[in-house]
């Protein structure tokens, strides 16, 4: 693989977090002794092929300055309304020293294992196209409102995860394409569709969940416990 490739990291952490109820966003909820914005990028600490990690923080926020993330050497960059925006926003603050590649992984997904990160910049690199991990649909999908209208053929359903790894010049171009044209991007890989290029779907763990409501906060709470115990063993 090429080891000469430059990869920097961006971790949109700009959120409110309306959905968990909380008066403070859900990156800096506890988990054991961290919050789970540290649990986030000490994994990404963990993957020796990043050159930088960059981190989107709202302009109100008043949590991210008191972290003491002194061993991670991260950049903070200011967020903006949407997910989108904040990565952009990213992504324009390296514009001087951009990197070949760039991993974008939300900050709400602290169970992210490093091993699947490596695979997925190995796969991406190897095939030379920008990929996301995403596990591939278990249960009967409906379709509906108040009733089922039909059931979704789930063979070809995937959900999306993060990390997303694209050219560094690719996802800039295709987000600002979007924004142009008002087109909505819930990810990185829906800009990239959008603008007509490929999306690798590399398969990772389906427990990288994305802490958005209080019952994932839960959930995400036992699981990280259950994977500190697998690496003290
Ligand atoms: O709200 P949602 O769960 O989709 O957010 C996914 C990730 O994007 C979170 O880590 C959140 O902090 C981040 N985000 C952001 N800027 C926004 C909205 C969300 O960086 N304006």
């Amino acid at each position: 693989m090429m080891n000469n490739i430059t990869i920097a990291a961006v971790v949109p952490a700009a959120g409110v977090g309306a959905r968990m109820g909380l008066n403070h966003p859900k990156q800096y909820l506890k988990i054991g002794d961290k919050t789970v914005l540290e649990h986030t990028l000490s994994k990404l600490a963990n993957v020796p092929r990043l050159d930088k990690i960059y981190v989107a923080v709202s302009e109100t926020d008043g949590y991210f300055a008191a972290l003491d993330l002194s061993a991670l050497a991260v950049t903070r960059v200011t967020g903006g309304k949407e997910r989108a925006d904040s990565v952009l926003n990213a992504l324009l603050a390296m514009q001087n020293t951009p990197p070949d590649w760039v991993l974008v992984h939300d900050a709400a997904r602290p169970l992210v294992e490093v091993s699947d990160i490596t695979n997925l910049i190995e796969q991406c690199l190897t095939h030379q196209e920008g990929g996301i991990l995403a596990s591939k649909v278990k249960d009967t999908i409906k379709r509906g409102t108040s009733h089922s209208e039909e059931t979704v053929p789930r063979e070809t359903l995937w959900q999306a995860l993060t990390p997303q790894f694209f050219p560094y010049q690719q996802l800039l171009t295709a987000l600002q394409q979007a924004r142009q044209n008002k087109l909505q991007v819930t990810d990185e890989a829906s800009a990239i569709e959008q603008a007509g290029q490929p999306v690798r779907l590399v398969s990772g763990r389906s427990d990288n969940i994305k802490i958005t409501t209080p019952e994932d906060y839960a959930l995400a709470s036992f699981l990280m416990s259950q994977q500190s115990k697998a690496r003290s063993l």
